[in-house]
């Protein structure tokens, strides 16, 4: 299991801007990148549309996220999580929880717009843990 999620400054400044640039629509993303032991390290992110144009929920399209997938294994990376905002604090959602369970062991990586802070979290054991963010 993963222990820290490692990004650039670079991705957290694209990811800011897509959360701001949607408000008060949850913005979402999804992260590909290469594992190193006990450090995930993102290296890819596609931007997706909210397919809900919810404030509080957010859905990406499937043919995207298939594509998405397809594209990275061509380039020999691994899917790592999903990343979206909330116009609310960073803890997950009711129905986020709901959706860790279905995604198993992928990373959800959360930007509160309140305070523009990221939290990331994932599921162990049916708990919903957080993982220690590095910013390079
Ligand atoms: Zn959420």
């Amino acid at each position: 299991m993963p222990k820290i999620l490692q990004l650039t400054s670079e991705q957290v400044r694209i990811l800011r801007k897509e959360a701001r640039d949607k408000y008060p629509v949850e913005a979402c993303a999804l992260l590909f990148g290469r594992f190193a032991k006990e450090k995930v390290v993102v290296t890819k992110i596609v931007i997706a549309p909210n397919t809900l144009q919810s404030t509080t929920r957010f859905q990406i399209d499937p043919q995207l996220v298939f594509d998405s997938f397809e594209q990275a294994e061509q380039e020999g990376l691994r899917f790592i999580g999903l990343f979206h905002s909330h116009p609310a604090p960073h803890s997950p959602s009711a129905e986020d929880i709901r959706y860790m369970k279905l995604w198993g062991d992928a990373i959800w990586l959360i930007l509160s717009l309140t305070d523009d802070s990221i939290a990331a979290f994932h599921m162990v054991n049916v708990k919903v843990q957080r993982i220690r963010i590095i910013i390079e």
